[in-house]
């Protein structure tokens, strides 16, 4: 199996490269990726794999085989990021490399299915919109595109300072995220007679100051941090009756994120109603922690040693980043994950516009999520 499933990605190397560098051609903002879905859904009808459209541009495409067994699905993201030229024009860059993961997971589908690797169960790949807004698996994931999976992967190039070409962690620990807007409401009134209304901006301080002054365990990793505030009005002279202001709350793992966000509003809360004003929170937008399973970590440890060697495995990596692709995981807890961190020496970094990767990474990690899936779907 290990041995059919390199030669073939091998003797594929030309069109595998070839495909990647079509998808870096026509890089799309999240939620408009037309073209490329349009691309890989070709590649697919032209093997005879059936795929199923789920959002605008995102879609699942299925290999089944003959008895039932495990099912399990390999996660890419296809959309690329905005940057600025000197005029001031928008253009768009694959700079975070999921045209490299689109082109990892649909090789590795078009392998097995060359190979008749599906002998039972199912392999599922799972192309999804708009990772870098954040929307996107969460849009997937409420259509259906993740139901009845036992197992899904996710995948993503790593930096040369995280990781180097030729090793490759089974699990990228991704901590969550939450952003929150908060609205004090007070009672406006005449900067000469403050005691007839209540002031917007007090409320809002000693909010601010609650926030600040919450704890929550210091071994762990978390952070709350009021980062934009808009209050009062032109005139100098008028108690203002409203303030908002946003926060960005990080934390290392999801109970601990409710815990954060919970102190959250407490602090507002309270702050507000220390001076008789009323706080509303409103959560504007989050992604959840990591929470992978032994069982997919070890599948995919294996698949990462029998194509790097042993000494390729690294031990799994805690990432200050976020990915939406745990989102699959939120809406089914049943769902066992793991997450391929792909040496690929990125350099200067992701999210760079410049930024480029060795794309021998492109044959790895289409040989290590191929044979991940074939491990279950032939023994
Ligand atoms: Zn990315």
């Amino acid at each position: 199996m290990r041995e059919e499933i390199i030669r073939t990605v091998e003797a594929h190397r030309e069109e595998i490269l070839r495909t990647y560098r079509d998808l870096h051609a026509i890089p799309e903002w999240g939620l408009e990726e037309f073209k490329t879905s349009a691309y890989i859904k070709e590649r697919l009808n032209a093997a005879g794999i059936p795929v199923r459209a789920f959002t605008e541009t995102g879609f699942t495409a299925e290999v089944v085989g003959n008895e039932p067994g495990p099912r399990v699905g390999l996660r890419a993201d296809m959309d690329a990021l905005p940057f600025k030229n000197e005029a001031g024009e928008t253009y768009y860059v694959h700079a975070c490399g999921h045209d490299a993961h689109s082109t990892m997971v649909l090789w590795a589908l078009l392998v097995l299915k060359e190979l008749g690797l599906v002998k039972k169960g199912l392999a599922r790949a799972i192309f999804q919109p708009a990772e870098e807004r954040l929307v996107g698996a969460k849009r997937m994931v409420e259509a259906g595109a993740g139901k009845d999976l036992d197992e899904l992967y996710g995948v993503h190039i790593r930096p040369v300072q995280e990781v180097k070409l030729g090793q490759a962690a089974a699990a990228l620990w991704h901590g969550a995220s939450t952003v929150a807007e908060v609205t004090i409401t007070g009672k406006a009134a005449h900067g000469a007679r403050p005691h007839l209304g209540i002031n917007a901006i007090d409320g809002a301080a000693l909010a601010i100051l609650g926030i600040n002054s919450l704890w929550a365990n210091p071994a762990a990793q978390w952070s709350a941090k009021v980062t934009k505030i808009v209050g009062g009005g032109v005139a100098s002279n008028i108690i203002p009756d409203k303030v908002t202001f946003t926060i960005d709350m990080r934390a290392e793992t999801n109970p601990l994120m409710e815990e954060i966000i919970n102190k959250v509003k407490a602090a507002c809360t309270g702050g507000a109603a220390a001076v008789g004003a009323t706080a509303e929170v409103r959560i504007l937008g989050s992604v959840p922690a990591a929470e992978y399973d032994a069982e997919a970590i070890a599948n995919l440890s294996e698949a990462i040693k029998d194509v790097l060697g042993p000494e390729g495995l690294i031990e799994p990596i805690h990432s200050p980043g976020s990915d939406d692709f745990h989102e699959f995981k939120m809406a089914d807890r049943t769902l066992k994950t793991a997450f391929l961190a792909l040496g690929a020496d990125c350099k200067p970094g992701l999210h760079d516009p410049q930024m480029t990767f060795d794309p021998e990474a492109l044959l790895i990690g289409t040989k290590i999520l191929a044979l991940a899936l074939a491990r279950r779907l032939n023994s």
